[in-house]
């Protein structure tokens, strides 16, 4: 893994061992800038579920170190996503409840020569460092090799305000020959007169990301602080850091990030995908950060089961979005109750309904699990059925209702024969007329279908994939491959009143169609479904 090592390292070592007792201690360390994805599940999973295994701890550390992008809500939406997950963090820490340790540490930096007020622009650093992709030749800044005591003052100065923005930085003197760019004096400070979400104004210089990162791992003994492959070449200044200062240097393991096919989860895009009206907001069901996963139905179990097949890898991984599917129909399935729910119905009518037959029907919640109970619902004269489930004529293939054809009622065992239909100007089938039969060995149906009696009228959801490809991740042009129909709208469907007093965010089988859930856009009267996955995955996915 390529772990440097100084004179001190193994007491720094014995040191770590002595404070954690050899547990092993992990962090989860968001940006809060930002709403959660599924691939932060995949973070979330290895880091929390890493430190479980091995009767460890993990720590959710908000890194909060750019003012500008950070916003209160975003804490809070990580917290919950976190609890949401199951994941219980040993502490919750912020990069921002170090700032005046890792002040000290700049401070000791620069009195060890290893870090200097720097006064170039963006554009010198950039020509400094051989121009825009590295090629160019490498000099070193005018300024790296200023008396100690001159960067001292200055960066005190900086920090008392007394610097403009962009008129001063502090660097970290690396190794400007070094071939990986992660060496090329890093910022370790930019100043900036912002407000801070928690510190408010009491700082007027931050932290970078190099800078920040590995010294809070030091600090809370991380023992193997995992991040993606991305952050590779980051290996070498983050251990430079730590070994500068002579302090505890953890472990870095890369893992690849996950992505999912025919969606995006990069926050700049999503935010392109509002901004420009293609989905409504971060918890738009067609998206997979975690509160749309959330609303739309996904569980907690079927994530972190997808997260646990996917593993760890370092190779790139798009994951297709069946896997994702698959894993929360099996949890589905034997928790969701079932229920009957009709997207387009037609009014049947038993013109010989016998008001002696006006019956109660037990329906099991799960089929298979007797003790997940039943639920009963009243048959009557007026019912509804699918418009799917009904041909004016039946062929050989077709083995539903029809003029010439007879259907059977799922659990109410009787069996209806259709008389007469009406229709309207559009020629389409309004209302069908029909008498029934009980259920006999001589009257046996071709098949038996799903109905509602006593109808909740309410609105369903129908989600396709977003994107038509897999998300073109590095390309700019994914917004023309948003598929027009990842939403459908039956806003005329009608329910069984079983679903009557289920609370937002419950989740059921529609018989024969596939599993949905509540939506906080129900009112009393109206509830709202959003699908989560089809009972069967569709072909050509
Ligand atoms: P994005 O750019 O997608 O918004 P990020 O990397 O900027 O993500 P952070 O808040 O910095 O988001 O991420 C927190 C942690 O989650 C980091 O350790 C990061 O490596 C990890 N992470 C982010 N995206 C993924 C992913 N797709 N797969 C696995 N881990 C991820
Ligand atoms: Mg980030
Ligand atoms: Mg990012």
């Amino acid at each position: 893994q390529g772990y440097v090592t100084t004179p001190h390292t193994m007491d720094l070592l014995k040191q770590h061992l002595k404070e954690t007792g050899g547990k092993v201690v992990t962090r989860f360390p968001p940006e809060p800038n930002g709403i959660l994805h599924i691939g932060h599940a995949k973070a979330m999973n290895l880091n929390f579920g890493y430190a479980k295994a091995n009767d460890g701890i993990c720590y959710l550390r908000y890194d909060d170190t750019n003012p500008e992008a950070e916003e209160d809500r975003y804490f809070k939406g990580i917290r919950d996503m976190v609890e949401w997950l199951g994941h219980e963090p040993y502490k919750v820490t912020h990069s921002s409840d170090y700032f005046e340790r890792l002040y000290d540490c700049a401070i000791e930096l620069i009195k060890r020569d290893k870090a200097y007020v720097d006064h170039q622009t963006a554009e010198q650093i950039k020509a400094e460092r051989g121009g825009e992709k590295g090629e160019g030749e490498r000099t070193e800044s005018p300024y790296r090799n200023r008396p100690i005591a001159e960067s001292l003052r200055i960066f005190e100065e900086m920090r008392q305000g007394l610097w403009a923005e962009g008129s001063a930085i502090l660097r970290m003197k690396m190794d400007m020959k070094n071939g990986n760019p992660q060496m090329w004096d890093l910022i370790a400070y930019r100043i900036k007169f912002s407000h801070h979400v928690r510190t408010g104004n009491a700082w007027c210089i931050y932290p970078s990301y190099d800078f920040t990162h590995c010294l809070c791992d030091s600090f809370e003994n991380i023992s193997h602080s995992l991040c993606t492959m991305e952050f590779t070449q980051a290996r070498v200044s983050y251990y430079w850091l730590c070994n500068a200062l002579d302090i505890y240097c953890p472990v870095q393991w890369e893992y690849s990030r996950l992505n999912l096919t025919n969606t995006i989860l990069s926050k700049r895009k999503v935010l392109k995908l509002i901004a420009e009206g293609y989905v409504n907001d971060w918890d738009d069901p067609r998206l997979h950060t975690l509160p749309a996963l959330k609303r739309r139905g996904f569980t907690p179990k079927a994530i972190n089961r997808l997260c646990d097949q996917v593993g760890i890898t370092v190779n790139t991984t798009t994951i297709a979005m069946a896997r994702l599917d698959g894993c929360v129909r099996d949890d589905l399935n034997v928790i969701a109750p079932r229920a009957m729910a009709l997207l387009d119905p037609i009014k049947v009518t038993i013109s010989n309904f016998k008001e002696d037959k006006k019956d109660a029907v037990d329906v099991p919640n799960i089929p298979f699990n007797e003790s997940a109970g039943n639920h009963t619902l009243q048959f009557d004269k007026v019912l509804y059925i699918d418009r799917d489930d009904y041909r004016d004529a039946a062929d050989k293939n077709y083995r539903r209702f029809a003029q010439d054809q007879s259907i059977g009622l799922k659990y109410r065992g009787v069996v209806l024969f259709c008389e007469d239909v009406t229709r309207n100007s559009a020629n389409e089938v309004t209302e069908i007329t029909a008498c029934y039969e009980e259920l006999t060995k001589e009257n046996k149906p071709k098949a038996f279908i799903h109905w509602v009696c006593n109808p909740i009228p309410c609105e369903i959801r129908l989600y396709d994939i977003l994107l038509r490809d897999d998300g073109d991740e590095d390309g700019k042009n994914f917004l023309k491959n948003v598929n027009s129909q990842s939403l459908i709208v039956k806003p005329n469907a009608l329910v069984d009143p079983s679903v009557r007093d289920a609370p937002v965010g419950t989740q059921y089988q529609f018989e024969r169609v596939g599993y949905f859930c509540k939506d906080p856009d129900s009112t009393a009267d109206r509830p709202v479904f959003n699908l989560t996955v089809s009972l069967k995955e569709d072909a050509g996915k």
